[in-house]
């Protein structure tokens, strides 16, 4: 039986911070300070602190500094929006991320409020969801940055094509499907109230599916050689597994990416590339131009 060529995530990431590292070191050593990533992590969830290590790491290892502000969980809002205001203050810092979840008695909303959109290499606020819906893109979520650069990198043909969303997230669905849609493909979107989503999804020569719900798409979700992007994430017992059957979907789709292996590590390099484009731009480009 025919099987499905794999988007290695792995390895795509690899050649981002192969080339932020090496313009990075190139703009050290002609004497400028290292871009800086800033992470804010409140309380002690498991997860996040694994995510914000690995964070940490991946900037350090390509000559980023990396610098976490730690607070307790049951810190008080106005303390948590007075350290983005420190950092977006600090002409040291370039991205700020508040890694996510809160605890429940703080808004991810209001830290966004408060956040300088310059430094939201999260993609997060609305100046940045509001550049990308007017066809202005500058920092973009990282996830769905990391799934066009995964796209390109295998030469997907986007123009024209149609391409199906499931999920509309802030974090990764609505943006996806914005930055599909400035390609070119004709986009729908499926959500958690769209009847049938399986007949959209069967339409599409590319799916993407960021729904949060372990294996959701079989192979009558697939049309025969379509790509397909599996975002989701879920710890099971036998490891990490996607939203997306991988070992049955694979016999029908013409592309899929792994999970894990896939977006993932994607969705870290885009946060080192969108630090480096929020450093460069803060380095004041003199044309006027928006580095990408
Ligand atoms: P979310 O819960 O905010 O959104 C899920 C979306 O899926 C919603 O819009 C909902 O309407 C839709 N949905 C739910 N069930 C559906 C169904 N049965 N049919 C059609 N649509 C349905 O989740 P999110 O933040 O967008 O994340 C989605 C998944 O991606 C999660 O598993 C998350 O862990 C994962 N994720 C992975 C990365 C990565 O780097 N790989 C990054 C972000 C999120």
């Amino acid at each position: 039986m025919a099987e499905a060529e794999l988007m290695d995530g792995n390895l795509v990431a690899q050649q981002v911070r192969k080339g932020l590292k090496d313009e990075i070191a190139a703009a050290v050593a002609a004497g400028g300070r290292r871009p800086c990533l800033a992470v804010i992590r409140v309380g002690e969830d498991p997860a996040s602190a694994v995510y914000v290590r690995n964070k940490r790491r991946a900037a350090e290892a390509i000559g980023m500094e990396s610098r976490e502000t730690h607070l307790p969980a049951e810190v008080s809002e106005s303390a948590l929006l007075e350290e983005v205001r420190r950092l977006n203050q600090d002409p040291s810092v370039d991205g700020v991320l508040v890694q996510l979840p809160l605890p429940r008695h703080l808004s991810p909303d209001r830290v966004l409020e408060v956040l300088d959109p310059e430094k939201d290499v999260d993609g997060l606020t609305v100046t940045n969801l509001g550049r990308l819906c007017a066809g202005e893109p500058y920092l973009v979520p990282c996830t769905p940055r990391g799934i066009l650069t995964l796209l390109d990198h295998y030469q997907v043909p986007l123009a024209g094509r149609r391409a199906v969303v499931v999920g509309r997230s802030r974090l990764v669905g609505l943006p996806v499907a914005l930055l599909l849609l400035q390609r070119n493909a004709s986009v729908s979107i499926v959500h958690s109230r769209t009847p049938d989503p399986a007949a959209y999804a069967r339409e599409a020569e590319v799916l993407v599916v960021a729904a949060g719900r372990r294996h959701l798409v079989g192979p009558d979700w697939v049309r025969p050689g379509a790509t397909v992007i599996d975002v989701g994430i879920h710890r099971t017992e036998d490891g990490l597994a996607g939203d997306v059957d991988y070992e049955r979907v694979r016999t029908v789709a013409g592309r899929i990416t792994p999970v894990p292996g896939g977006v993932g590590p994607m969705t870290v390099a885009m946060l080192l590339a969108n630090t480096w484009t929020a450093y460069r731009r803060r380095q004041g480009p003199t044309d006027g131009a928006i580095p990408r």
